[in-house]
């Protein structure tokens, strides 16, 4: 079980607020987006959930277990920059085994032999191997694990870094913008693929997005957010049809 629960999430850098109260329960295995304009706190929201930044108030569930002051990596949530965020001088393959082999690392480093004994070494390097093998070729990136970031066209980088985000099998997929390097035609091209993976792991998605047609084709539900707020929260057809403030209506385009 990984909804999420957000109440009365509160965030402010110096004096400036940039969240104001956001409370919002996320179903486990929704696939929900938060659309809003350039600046009205999509990521700051984002990366509070995934514990790279820190709220200034309010609690975050993952599951049924509070994660305020949980590190990101024990959070069980992965994810993916508009950036790609890729090691340039890695491999595909070094770069999507990077995450497990981190777990691995910290996981060593709590065994009081860690240093002196290190159980089944090969076997564990082999499975990672084995567990980026696969999910490459799912992605249809199976043929590219040796090459480096600056020789894949930008597609093939969003699939790298989708990639490296399953791997770790995460409870949760945090994404944000990850298409707005992409050029048109792939952008439409990726939403589908991206809706794939959601079917296909049936995990929660939360997905942030400045793009209307987007959110309205990829979601369960989409929370409309402006100046750091939620205004409604509903599946795209409602938002729609009835858009239930005058500022939701304007953003969408519809008249009301
Ligand atoms: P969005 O992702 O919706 O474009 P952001 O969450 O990145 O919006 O930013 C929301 C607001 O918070 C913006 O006005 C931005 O300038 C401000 N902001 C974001 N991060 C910081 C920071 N580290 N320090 C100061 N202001 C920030
Ligand atoms: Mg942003």
């Amino acid at each position: 079980m990984a909804g999420i629960l957000i109440d009365k999430v509160a965030k402010s850098f110096g004096a400036t607020s940039v969240l104001r109260e956001v409370s919002l329960a996320i179903a486990d295995g929704e696939f929900l987006t938060l659309l809003g304009p350039s600046g009205c706190g999509k990521s700051t929201l984002l990366r509070i959930l995934a514990g790279l930044d820190v709220q200034t108030s309010g609690s975050l569930s993952i599951g049924d277990r509070v994660v305020d002051g949980v590190r990101p990596k024990s959070r069980d949530v992965a994810m993916v920059f508009q950036s790609y965020a890729l090691y340039p001088h890695m491999t595909v393959a070094a770069n999507m085994a990077l995450p497990l082999r981190m777990r691995r690392l910290s996981s060593l480093q709590r065994l009081p032999m860690a240093g002196k004994f290190l159980p089944g070494t090969k076997a564990v390097t082999e499975r990672i191997d084995e567990d980026v093998r696969r999910t490459a070729e799912a992605l249809g990136i199976g043929h590219l694990l040796d090459r480096k970031p600056g020789q894949l066209s930008g597609g093939q980088r969003q699939r790298v870094a989708v990639g490296r985000a399953m791997v770790r099998q995460p409870a949760v997929f945090l994404m944000d913008e990850p298409l707005s390097n992409l050029d048109a035609k792939l952008r439409v091209q990726m939403r589908a693929e991206i809706k794939e993976l959601h079917k296909r792991l049936g995990v929660t998605f939360v997905y942030v997005t400045h793009d209307q047609s987007e959110a309205m084709t990829m979601s369960d539900r989409v929370a409309v957010m402006l100046d750091g707020e939620l205004l409604q929260v509903a599946p795209p057809q409602e938002i729609y049809a009835d858009p239930t403030d005058r500022r939701v209506a304007e953003f969408i385009g519809s008249p009301k």
